[in-house]
């Protein structure tokens, strides 16, 4: 069985337990740092068994809080990769910073570590890896370059809520940054991100930053601004997030289906590296003939998206403007990649379905 519970059953389980609370916030009359803020940064702390976890405005205010609660400016770069959504490096400029990109590793679309040393310079201040599609960038391997180099390393986790690499993403570097865009692994139903960390000056910075630098109402200790959490978003948030590990495994048994069945159909499967039990946010597939399958998935009523089509590094609001050194894998993955569905409520015969497409879309390919 691919999906446990009756999904309508199990929506309107959680639905009840949303809407009463949705209502304790309401009775509780307390809308903006309140009581449920510090419960869900409590729970989610200890989910991932990490010190400090900070509320925040977005995933990319998380990321922008946790670079600003490093000192990182202007004149500072910042390794990153190009193959990530735009809000990774969006972060990076809100702090004035440069971002610098290194290619991905082409198996795990995730910062390939055998090429970050060349890309560290004198400003180097601090490495991003990405998560991507649930999977753990290589964090042994990372950590080892940037204590060696004295680079900080801020995760973004923004696809990877439960993913582990010995232990949970998040709390292998300096912070660990979290979205919970309602499409996430754990979502909200609005804006929201959060900040770990094991490292107590950077915890402290950040809960300043998101409110104005204050430590006491109405007086900024240094200058901040507006990047909060909402008791709403983190009431509810605490209600999924009892639900994540279990959501995390019916992702996992429905991207096991697909590369079951998928592995003699010419499609590059996604690759798990040894060691690690990545949390699915997309399966994604790579196909020379991608374009042509995903208008093929989409004639029969199989929608699916591309993670991401445009490297940052080529899209009109960067391109030119960053240097660029060369990001052949980078390149390569937006032209062949295609995100097949894949969420928890997602029914067995669904999949079953979009495999069955996929296979007789693979026969009429083969010579
Ligand atoms: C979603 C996402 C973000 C940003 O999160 P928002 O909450 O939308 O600001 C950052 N990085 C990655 C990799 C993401 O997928």
């Amino acid at each position: 069985m691919i999906t446990g519970a009756n999904p309508r059953e199990q929506y309107l389980a959680r639905k009840a337990e949303i809407d009463s609370a949705i209502s304790r916030v309401l009775d509780a009359g307390r809308y903006i740092l309140g009581y449920e803020v510090k419960a869900f940064e409590q729970e989610f702390a200890s989910y991932l068994g990490v010190l400090h976890a900070i509320g925040a405005g977005s995933g990319t205010e998380a990321l922008h809080l946790a670079l600003a609660a490093c000192d990182i400016k202007p004149g500072d770069e910042v390794i990153t990769v190009s193959h990530t959504a735009v809000a990774t490096v969006a972060a990076i400029e809100l702090t004035g910073a440069t971002p610098v990109f290194v290619d991905i590793e082409p198996r795990t679309y995730t910062l390939d570590p055998a090429k970050l040393e060349a890309a560290i310079t004198s400003r180097t201040r601090v490495v991003i890896p990405v998560h991507l599609y649930g999977h753990p960038a290589d964090m042994n391997a990372i950590t080892e370059v940037a204590r060696k180099r004295n680079l900080r390393v801020i995760e973004d986790c923004a696809q990877a809520h439960g993913a582990i690499d010995g232990r949970r993403v998040g709390i292998h570097g300096d912070a660990g940054c979290f979205s919970f865009y309602p499409t996430k692994n754990l979502g909200a139903i609005g804006d929201g991100g959060m900040v770990v960390t094991k490292d107590g000056v950077i915890a402290s910075k950040v809960r300043l930053l998101r409110e104005y630098g204050w430590k006491e109402r109405y007086k900024s200790e240094i200058p901040g601004w507006n990047s909060r959490l909402d008791e709403i978003q983190a009431a509810i948030l605490r209600v999924k997030l009892r639900y994540l590990d279990a959501d995390n495994s019916a992702r996992t048994l429905i991207a096991q289906e697909y590369s079951r069945t998928l592995a003699d159909t010419g499609l590059v499967l996604p690759v798990v590296r040894e060691g690690v039990t990545p949390v699915w946010h997309q399966y994604v597939v790579r196909s020379d003939h991608r374009d042509a399958l995903q208008a093929y998935l989409q004639e029969n009523g199989v929608a699916t998206l591309i993670h991401y089509p445009f490297p940052i590094h080529l899209q009109p609001a960067y391109q030119g403007r960053l240097a660029v050194s060369s990001l052949p894998e980078t390149e390569q993955a937006a032209r062949e990649v295609l995100s097949l569905p894949v969420y928890p409520e997602l029914k067995q015969a669904e999949v079953q379905r979009v495999i069955n497409l996929i296979r007789s879309f693979a026969s009429a390919q083969a010579p």
